[in-house]
């Protein structure tokens, strides 16, 4: 079928429209017409091949709410008019022990994004939500829950499973002294899923602009990251520590707030490799950590506990020919807290 998009042809080019055929409905294959895509800062790491493996033609976008226009004669799970999620991932190996586990994330065999992965059926390039329609197994859409507002859901399949999974892993909650680095679209929901499961938060951003809104979204505390008496206060403190950033900082400045045993967990990926300071993990028996999206399952969890108490991302929603001027602002901090594209705008355009 063939599909309007939005892609990047390289590197320096910007977002430009662009067309593709999705593939005919294979027996388990659920079709959704694209309402929303969230605009992830991932996107813009893939499109400027900031992580060196992009293939071009590049069509980014994996934070998907759709209506479901078709399904294949074996699919049980979704049926056409179901308001439908795709997030990261589009499939995997499912055999492995970490696919039977249920992360598929972690597949052994490697999952298949949403974009630039390589379809393990049917070959060739899989394009993301920059685009009107997508096709993709039963397995990997997600229900969205009754309630929950489709804009305002859709960065939960990225932004959302990708810090409710390391706080639940990392079992944050009451009692505890939480941090979370950077105010973008991942930090924000970090600060709101923290305060959800009852810690005590703290939020650290560049950005003094952000302070009202970091309360407002969850937080107890914010500091400024900058100010190194701020930080200094806060020496040896933390129970668990969130990193969201985008760009290069200073990592052993998070982990000598960690107290004995803590953990600091990355989230943010960055082009550049960090410099850890040996004596910061050593003094205090630290752990630095990583954590990627989350698997099918627990983003269905996720999704049913934002529906349950009500937490969507706050969006600022963009027309698709809007997108390139999206990018720019995130790279300059800019955004509050994520931007969404309205896909009829490229229906219309
Ligand atoms: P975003 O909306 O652009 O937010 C990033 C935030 O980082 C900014 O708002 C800013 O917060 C802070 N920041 C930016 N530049 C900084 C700098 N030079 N020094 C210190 N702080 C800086 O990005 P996002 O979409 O949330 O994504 C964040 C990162 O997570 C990206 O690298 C993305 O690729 C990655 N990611 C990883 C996964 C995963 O599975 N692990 C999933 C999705 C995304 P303040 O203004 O508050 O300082
Ligand atoms: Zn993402
Ligand atoms: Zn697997």
């Amino acid at each position: 079928m063939s599909t309007r998009a939005y892609a990047c042809q390289s590197a320096t080019s910007p977002v430009a429209p662009f067309s593709l055929d999705r593939r005919a409905l294979r027996p388990k294959d659920v079709q959704m017409d694209i309402l929303f895509c969230g605009v992830c800062h991932s996107d813009l790491h893939q499109g400027r091949n900031e992580w060196h493996n992009t293939i071009y033609p590049c069509v980014p976008g994996h934070e998907i709410v759709g209506r479901v226009t078709q399904v294949g004669p074996k699919v049980t799970k979704h049926k056409v008019g179901d308001l439908a999620a795709v997030g990261c991932m589009v499939d995997s190996c499912r055999s492995c022990p970490n696919c039977a586990e249920g992360l598929e994330q972690y597949c052994s065999n490697m999952a298949t994004f949403t974009y630039n992965g390589q379809d393990r059926h049917g070959g060739g390039l899989t394009f993301g939500g920059y685009s009107d329609s997508i096709v993709v197994d039963e397995d990997f859409v997600l229900r969205v829950p009754a309630g929950l507002d489709p804009a305002g859901a859709a960065p939960l399949l990225c932004a959302g499973i990708t810090t409710y999974s390391p706080l639940r892993h990392w079992k944050v909650g009451p009692g505890q002294k939480v941090g979370v680095v950077g105010l973008g679209g991942l930090g924000h929901m970090g600060v709101k899923f923290a305060h959800a499961f009852g810690a005590h938060v703290v939020l650290f951003t560049t950005s003094p602009g952000k302070v009202a809104d970091g309360k407002r979204l969850g937080a107890d505390e914010v500091v400024i990251s900058k100010n190194a008496d701020e930080m200094k206060a806060h020496a040896g403190s933390f129970d668990f520590i969130l990193d969201c950033v985008s760009a290069d900082h200073d990592i052993n400045a998070y982990l000598s707030l960690l107290k004995r045993d803590g953990t600091l967990t990355l989230v943010g990926a960055p082009e550049n490799p960090m410099p850890v300071a040996a004596f910061a993990l050593l003094m205090g028996r630290r752990s630095f950590a990583g954590s990627g999206i989350g698997g099918i399952a627990e983003t269905q969890e996720m999704l049913d506990f934002c529906a349950k108490h009500q937490i969507t991302c706050d969006i600022e929603m963009i027309r698709m020919d809007q997108v390139n001027e999206a990018w720019a602002r995130l790279l300059k901090q800019d955004v509050k807290y994520r931007f969404v594209i309205d896909m009829a705008s490229l229906k219309k355009g």
